[in-house]
């Protein structure tokens, strides 16, 4: 063999630089599932099934390509069960001249790659990956000299670099940010019909896969009863273009809005998809723009999605990069509380929690808002440890991965980088929840009570939150005006507070 080459689970990806200088006649890909990628984080079987069944499926699209393959599946009686073991037994067998592969997106795959490689004494080439649009070096460029970074700063530099929604070099309709316009709720009507997504019925690959999952992982939380997510490039474009024509032109008013028993909303539900490499964000962005330009969505639509695609999507990815190995272990706030057994189970009186925990558990979905105002900031609020949190995310999300899940959990929805992520931490009282919702309608908490027996815990451990951590959030202008209302209340107030959010963390700690 004169080239190995390495595809991990999430670079399915026919237009990767590993595919430009191939020789079939003598390079050999590389590709394989062990175990330990599903338990080393507990994964929601949802997730585990996406991977492999999308796995599975670019395998028979290389060979379709006259590709040879070296396949390692799960069932398979493994000599090894972590992907580097399993690896060097294929080097050690086939003795390649040169290992090829695209970076890996995870800092540890990274490291152990090269490690493993200078072991064994195979050259290895490390080929960028060419579907994201910003490279290490320049993000590290446009990190170099900030004291603090801010998407909103690299994404206008994104939006001028890559040339999208601009009016001759200006941003389109003249703002950069429409986000003003994409906080609605749903009123009291509610949202009344929504357009279905498109959804994809397990084919025979996907079903085997299902059938392995259950034998294999029986206890992992989810369910694969419903199991309808895209697993190929061809399927990932249909989804693409359904939520293109029937979801994005609501997408931004409704961004931030949430609904009982309504997981979906318009939110594209493509995360997974992009994250294995089944999509190209250039080609999402360029989807969405031409529907502007084609009149058939509004400004504050495209903007919000392409911001979230073009903007936050790299900005994480650049944050991960510029701050591993350590970001994982960062706890600015010292949080230690554990993590609440009903994160698992969906079971607690909360129903904002009960609902955001429930369909993450049924579907391995859960959109932004639900992600961070729900489930993040009761974490954030009763002081969990980041760690446990980043676990919990890594663990039950379809789209879970290491780079982009990481900032997103211990940065932006935990604080616990203090700053690297978000300018303040995102902390609210039930009151957002009861703005964004209907869930505290049918919640017997009353997110205006912040003690006594129907007060939201939300609520609670919000003015609880400010009142322990007032002097070193104190330093934050941001932070202004939540600490002058904090100030408003009167000693015997916070003295009740404070009984009250120890009494909690006292029950969920008994609890877990
Ligand atoms: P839409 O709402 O339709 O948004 C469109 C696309 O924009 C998404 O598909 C996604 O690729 C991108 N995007 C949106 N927000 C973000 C963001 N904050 N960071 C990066 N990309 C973004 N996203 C993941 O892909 N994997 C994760 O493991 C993940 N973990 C998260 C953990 C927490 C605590 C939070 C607050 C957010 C996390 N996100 C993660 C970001 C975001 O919640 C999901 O990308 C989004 O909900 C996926 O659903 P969708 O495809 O319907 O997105
Ligand atoms: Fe959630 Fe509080 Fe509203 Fe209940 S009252 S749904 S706990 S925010």
């Amino acid at each position: 063999v004169r080239h190995l080459m390495v595809v991990f689970g999430d670079q399915l990806n026919l237009n990767s630089a590993i595919w430009d200088d191939i020789d079939p006649d003598r390079d050999l890909a590389w590709m394989a599932e062990v175990t330990d990628e599903s338990t080393r984080t507990w994964s929601h079987k949802v997730r585990i099934a996406v991977f492999l069944s999308a796995m599975r499926h670019f395998h028979e699209a290389l060979e379709q390509n006259g590709i040879r393959v070296r396949y390692q599946l799960l069932d398979d009686d493994a000599e090894a069960n972590t992907l580097l073991d399993c690896l060097a037994v294929s080097i050690k067998k086939e003795k390649p001249e040169r290992v090829v592969a695209v970076e890996p997106g995870e800092w540890w795959l990274r490291q152990g790659l090269i490690e493993l490689c200078d072991e064994l004494t195979v050259p290895l080439d490390l080929l960028p990956d060419r579907h994201f649009m910003c490279t290490h070096d320049e993000f590290e460029q446009h990190a170099k000299g900030r004291k603090q970074l801010r998407m909103e700063y690299f994404y206008r530099e994104m939006r001028k670099r890559y040339e999208v929604l601009l009016d001759d070099g200006e941003p389109e309709g003249g703002d950069w940010n429409y986000d003003s316009s994409n906080r609605k709720s749903f009123g009291k009507s509610g949202p009344g019909k929504l357009p279905a997504p498109r959804t994809f019925k397990p084919d025979k690959i996907t079903q085997q896969v299902c059938k392995h999952i259950e034998a294999l992982f029986p206890d992992h939380p989810g369910n694969l009863e419903h199991f309808d997510w895209p697993v190929t490039a061809e399927q990932a474009e249909q989804a693409l273009r359904d939520f293109i024509k029937h979801r994005l032109p609501d997408f931004g008013d409704h961004q931030d809005a949430m609904w009982t028993d309504e997981p979906w909303l318009y939110h594209s539900r493509i995360s997974a998809a992009m994250n294995l490499k089944l999509l190209d964000p250039r080609d999402v962005i360029k989807a969405a723009e031409q529907a502007y330009r084609a009149g058939d969505a509004p400004l504050n639509s495209v903007e919000g999605f392409i911001r979230q695609v073009l903007g936050w999507r790299e900005y994480v990815r650049g944050v991960y990069w510029l701050h591993m190995p350590g970001y994982l272990e960062r706890n600015a706030m010292s949080a230690r509380q554990p993590l609440p057994e009903f994160y698992w189970t969906g079971e607690t009186e909360m129903y904002c929690l009960s609902q955001a925990i429930g369909q993450t558990l049924e579907y391995g979905y859960a959109h932004h808002i639900q992600r961070l105002m729900v489930t993040g900031l009761f974490a954030l609020l009763l002081g969990v440890d980041p760690h446990q949190v980043h676990q919990w995310y890594l663990a039950v999300y379809v789209d879970a991965v290491e780079w982009v899940e990481a900032p997103n959990t211990i940065g932006m929805s935990q604080y616990a980088d203090e700053g690297v992520m978000a300018s303040k931490p995102y902390v609210a009282s039930g009151k957002y929840i009861k703005r964004m919702s209907n869930y505290c309608q049918q919640c017997v908490f009353d997110p205006d009570q912040a003690v006594g027996e129907q007060a939201c815990p939300f609520t609670t451990l919000y003015w609880d939150y400010l009142n322990r951590n007032e002097k070193q959030l104190s330093s934050n202008r941001r932070m202004t005006l939540q600490l002058r209302n904090l100030e408003k209340k009167s000693d015997k107030d916070l003295s009740e507070i404070k009984k009250q959010a120890e009494a909690w963390r006292a029950e969920l700690s008994d609890q877990h």
